[in-house]
């Protein structure tokens, strides 16, 4: 890999950079960049907030090449629009995606994508695949430089096979840890809401992401970051301690994405 010199903030030495800026129910974004190409992987918080959780991490908006969409969910897509035209963005959509999303507003440039087909914005090589929730189009994505992949697959009623065989070999994995089930079982939604959250079509829980992961990991794991976690029917506590379990045979750190506040910038080989 050539690394451009110039920009002080590149650590010579890694492949792909990762920041989870925001994770839950009240908005999501994910920055990854290669040290040349930077993109956020959904924008679902208000454009000012965006700034500010990338500026917490020193990350500079100006930089950014694309906003790539998961679904239409208000919690993926708010920012989306704002930062568009703010900052001259494509946004990468699927084109069911963007027909359910009349509150992008205009764009600065709709590039539109089909799930199972590899894009590449940039050094990156995008390949979305299409997930089991409760939206027109949704998709998670593999994002790969250099051969080093990381994987973001949040929103997901039940991983199938085909999931599975997309979070194989990546080298970090944005996974959904949504709800505790006995704390979803006693809490306060409403019996539909709960029936909805349990769904092929819902969210995963923390057993489930423990069962996924403990399948997937292997020796070049080297990171995982619980997402989507509920603020109602879950803690970050409940959803690291249960799923740590699942690795028990690589060394990958673990850690809770959070929904208000940026996590580190996590450096990837
Ligand atoms: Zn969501
Ligand atoms: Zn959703």
């Amino acid at each position: 890999m050539t690394v451009d010199p110039t920009p002080a903030q590149i650590s010579p030495d890694y492949n792909l950079a990762v920041c989870n800026l925001a994770s839950g129910s009240k908005g999501n974004a994910t920055y990854i960049s290669d040290g040349q190409t930077a993109i956020l992987v959904d924008a679902g918080l208000s454009g000012i907030e965006l700034q500010r959780r990338l500026a917490a991490r020193n990350l500079a908006p100006e930089k950014l090449d694309a906003i790539i969409v998961t679904h239409e969910h208000s919690d993926h897509v708010k920012g989306a629009g704002i930062l568009s035209r703010r900052f001259n963005l494509p946004v990468y959509i699927n084109d069911k995606t963007q027909a359910a999303s009349p509150g992008l507003g205009r764009l600065h440039e709709i590039r539109t994508f089909d799930c199972g087909s590899t894009f590449n914005i940039g050094n990156l090589t995008i390949h979305p695949f299409s997930i089991s929730h409760d939206a027109r189009d949704p998709s998670g994505f593999t994002i790969g430089c250099n051969g080093t992949r990381v994987a973001i697959a949040t929103d997901l009623g039940i991983a199938t096979g085909m999931v599975k065989e997309h979070l194989k070999h990546c080298a970090l994995l944005v996974l959904e840890a949504n709800h505790d089930p006995q704390m979803l079982e006693t809490g306060p939604y409403p019996w539909p809401l709960k029936q909805r959250i349990q769904s092929r079509v819902g969210h995963l829980s923390n057993s489930d992401s423990k069962k996924l992961l403990h399948e997937l990991q292997h020796d070049n794991l080297q990171h995982v970051i619980l997402a989507h976690l509920s603020e109602i029917n879950n803690t970050p506590q409940k959803a690291f301690d249960e799923v740590a379990q699942a690795l028990t045979r690589c060394k990958a750190q673990l850690t809770v994405a959070d929904q208000y506040s940026s996590g580190p910038l996590i450096y990837l080989k």
